[in-house]
C-alpha cells in the first residue's frame, strides 16, 4: 500500500521554500489538469513557461519511454546519440556553433558567466572581470546567478556574494553605458524580463548593448531561459530583435517538463573551455536529449510560431474585453505567449490574491511580482481551453473587484 498524502503534509515534511496552491494536481492532458478531488483546472501557467507542448503530449511520451527502454544515463565520460542530435538541431536553428548541456536555467547562466570570466582572463587579463546586469532581472538561484539577478531580496541573506557585479536600469541605455567599460567581461540581459514583470526590452536598448559590448570587447549574454523555445513566436526572442548575442542560455520549455538546459555560443568563445574547465553529472543525458530533441522538432515549425501569434491575440482580446467591464488592469503587455496583465493602482499588490481566486474558479495563472498577473501557457493550447480559462479568469477578476475574494 502506498502512503496516502495530502496538501497538509507539505508543511509537515517539506522545507518551507514554497507556498504551493491548496490543491494537489494528480493528472493532466493538453492544458487541463485534475486535482486529488477530481476538480479540473485550465492551465495558463504552463509549469512556469515549461510545458510548451502542454501535458502528456503523445509524441513526448513516446520519445521518453522509447529512450527509457534503451539507455538512461552514462555520465559525461561517454557521449550519446540523442544529445548529439539535439546539439546539431540547436546549431542549425540558431547562431550557435557549440553547445553545453546542463539541467536548469540557473546552471546554464552559471556556465555562461563562468565562460565570460574565463574568456576575459585567458584572452585579456585578470582585471577584466566586471559583469553588468539589470535591476529586476532574474537569472536563477545559484550564488553567482542570484547575485547577477536584480532583486537584492533574493541574494542579501547569502552574503558574502561573488564580487564585481553591477546593475543598471533595464531599458535605460545610458545607465548601462555608465557601467560598461574595458574592464567589463560580460553583460547579461533577458530580452523580456519574465519574473521581473513581463517587460520586453526596447529594440534600441538591445542594439545599444550590442554596440557597447563590441566596443569594450565584452560578451553579450542573452538569458532566454523563459523567452526561448518559441515562447515569443520566434524560436528565440533574439530573432525578433535582430540582435545576436555571444552566448544564449535556454532551459524551461527546452525539456517540455523534463529538466534540461543548454548554453549556446560560438566556436571562438567555446575554445577557452577545455577538458576539466566545467561540467555536470547529469547534463545532456540520453533521456534529456531524446525529450529535448522531440520538443525542438515539434516547436520549431512555422505553423507553431504562427499559432503562438494567433493565441497571443485570443489572450489579449479576451483580457481587454474583461478589462472593459471591470477596469482592473492598466496595461496588458508581453510577446507571444508570455503575457503580463498589470494591475491598476486601485488594485496594486493584489496579483497573488487573483492567483488564489483564479485557482478556486478552476484556472491556473502565474504572477510576476506583486502587481502583474502572468500567463505562460502551452504554445498549442486549444481555442476551447483558452475560452474556458478566460471565462473562469473573468469570474475571479469579478470576485476581486466586487470585494468578494476571500
Ligand atoms: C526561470 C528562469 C531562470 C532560472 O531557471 P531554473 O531552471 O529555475 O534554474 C533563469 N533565468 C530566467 C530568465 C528564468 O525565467
Amino acid at each position: 500500500m502506498q502512503q496516502s498524502v495530502s496538501r497538509e503534509n507539505f508543511e509537515q515534511w517539506m522545507m518551507p521554500t514554497y507556498a504551493p496552491a491548496t490543491f494537489v494536481p494528480v493528472r493532466a492532458e493538453g492544458s487541463t489538469l485534475w486535482d486529488q478531488q477530481g476538480k479540473d483546472y485550465i492551465d495558463f501557467a504552463g509549469g512556469i513557461a515549461v510545458n510548451a507542448l502542454g501535458h502528456a503530449h503523445p509524441e513526448l511520451q513516446q520519445a521518453l519511454t522509447q529512450q527509457a527502454a534503451q539507455l538512461w544515463h552514462t555520465g559525461n565520460g561517454y557521449t550519446n546519440e540523442p544529445i548529439l542530435r539535439l546539439a546539431k538541431k540547436l546549431i542549425d536553428a540558431t547562431f550557435a556553433e557549440k553547445v553545453f548541456f546542463c539541467n536548469s536555467g540557473a546552471e546554464a547562466n552559471e556556465a555562461a558567466l563562468k565562460l565570460a570570466r574565463k574568456y576575459a582572463h585567458d584572452r585579456f587579463d585578470q582585471n577584466k572581470s566586471g559583469i553588468v546586469a539589470f535591476s529586476n532581472a532574474f537569472h536563477g538561484r545559484t550564488l553567482f546567478t542570484v547575485s547577477a539577478g536584480g532583486q537584492p531580496a533574493y541574494s542579501k541573506d547569502f552574503a558574502p556574494l561573488p564580487a564585481d557585479i553591477q546593475h543598471a536600469a533595464f531599458n535605460d541605455l545610458a545607465s548601462a553605458a555608465a557601467l560598461i567599460n574595458d574592464r567589463t567581461c560580460a553583460v547579461i540581459v533577458e530580452p523580456i524580463q519574465g519574473e521581473g514583470g513581463v517587460v520586453p526590452a526596447e529594440p534600441a536598448f538591445l542594439r545599444g548593448l550590442r554596440e557597447l559590448c563590441d566596443k569594450h570587447q565584452a560578451l553579450l549574454i542573452f538569458d532566454e531561459v523563459q523567452s526561448g523555445v518559441g515562447r515569443t513566436g520566434a524560436l528565440y526572442a533574439y530573432m525578433h530583435y535582430g540582435v545576436t548575442p555571444d552566448v544564449l542560455t535556454t532551459a524551461k520549455a527546452l525539456g517540455g517538463g523534463f529538466p534540461m538546459a543548454a548554453m549556446l555560443t560560438t566556436d571562438n568563445l567555446a575554445s577557452v573551455m577545455v577538458v576539466g574547465s566545467h561540467g555536470t553529472t547529469y547534463g545532456g543525458n540520453p533521456l534529456a536529449g531524446a525529450v529535448g530533441g522531440k520538443v525542438l522538432d515539434l516547436i520549431n515549425r512555422q505553423e507553431v510560431m504562427d499559432g503562438v501569434e494567433a493565441r497571443h491575440r485570443w489572450f489579449i482580446d479576451g483580457v481587454e474585453a474583461i478589462n472593459k467591464r471591470l477596469n482592473l488592469f492598466k496595461e496588458v503587455r508581453g510577446m507571444g505567449l508570455l503575457i503580463g496583465c498589470v494591475l491598476s493602482d486601485d488594485f496594486s499588490g493584489k496579483a497573488k490574491q487573483i492567483n488564489l481566486v483564479a485557482a478556486e474558479e478552476g484556472v491556473m495563472v502565474l504572477i510576476a511580482g506583486a502587481n502583474v498577473v502572468r500567463f505562460a501557457p502551452s504554445l498549442i493550447i486549444s481555442e476551447q481551453e483558452v475560452k474556458t480559462g478566460l471565462e473562469r479568469f473573468e469570474r475571479a477578476c469579478e470576485k476581486l473587484v466586487r470585494g468578494l475574494a476571500t
